[in-house]
């Protein structure tokens, strides 16, 4: 498998994955030229498109699905609640390309499975997507982990995981009190405590790449995100580079393409 993450933060979220010749994206939050761009700055084409997941309603998740369903009459697969959360927001959508899942279904050589997250949306979710014995794992847009949660998480080969803020920055920032609130709060975000809290209980012995993603330009920096995780990993034993890759997404370009399995 092959996976990008093509944008990441509240400004817009998009990743690329690819299995033996599917070629999907898990939301499209940018505008359609963008996503093309981004698309080509990894040596993919839009007119190569299977499909687009989408994981909940939120703008900032959905803005060009709509775009890029019609301009490559490009299937999109949302649970029901989510649709109709999203249904005013996406323009004119061919009723053959609206489609509604459950929870698990196969899309060309990939198998995706979807799980519920604790988020401010009508019903969000995470993704499972497995190829043979290869699994990459997206969960961003969390307030907290539900056991059943980390447990699919675990051990996956790549692992797109939300390191939102920083906590102080977030409660000393400039956010109105009700936003800190939503943000903190069990259907709001990630913080980077969370992520370095939760990942040494996720990290088997294949070498899983752990990117950090969802961060938030105003209460967070890269490398403060970075350094937060890698401290907790190295105090549980883990060597960043040895048993694990650890790396950050960006809000303004893809991360590299990379090969899991
Ligand atoms: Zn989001
Ligand atoms: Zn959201």
């Amino acid at each position: 498998m092959k996976v990008s993450v093509l944008a990441s933060g509240s400004s817009g979220n998009s990743i690329y994955v690819e299995g033996k010749g599917t070629k999907i994206l898990i939301d499209a939050g940018l505008s359609g030229k963008e996503i093309d761009r981004r698309l080509q700055e990894i040596g993919v084409s839009g007119e190569q498109l299977d499909a687009i997941l989408v994981t909940h309603e939120h703008i900032d998740h959905i803005k060009g699905v709509g775009i890029l369903s019609r301009r490559y009459d490009l299937p999109i697969y949302a649970n029901d609640l989510t649709w109709q959360g999203a249904a005013n927001k996406l323009g004119k959508i061919k009723d053959c390309n609206c489609k509604i899942f459950k929870e698990g279904f196969m899309l060309g050589n990939l198998e995706i499975e979807s799980f519920s997250i604790p988020h401010d949306a009508n019903d969000p979710v995470g993704y499972l997507i497995r190829m043979g014995d290869n699994r990459v794992g997206i969960a961003t847009d969390m307030g907290c982990i539900p056991p059943a949660v980390e447990k699919l998480l675990q051990g996956t080969d790549l692992l797109i995981i939300e390191s939102n803020h920083d906590l102080e920055m977030l409660w000393h920032g400039s956010y109105p009190w009700p936003l800190k609130k939503r943000i903190n709060g069990e259907h709001g975000h990630l913080s980077n405590d969370d992520a370095a809290d939760l990942l040494p209980r996720l990290i088997n012995s294949n070498y899983p790449r752990i990117l950090l993603a969802h961060l938030s330009q105003d209460n967070n920096i890269p490398e403060l995100a970075y350094i937060t995780v890698k401290n907790n990993l190295e105090d549980h034993g883990f060597i960043i580079g040895k048993d694990l890759l650890l790396d950050y997404t960006y809000r303004d370009r893809p991360t590299m393409l990379y090969d899991v399995g």
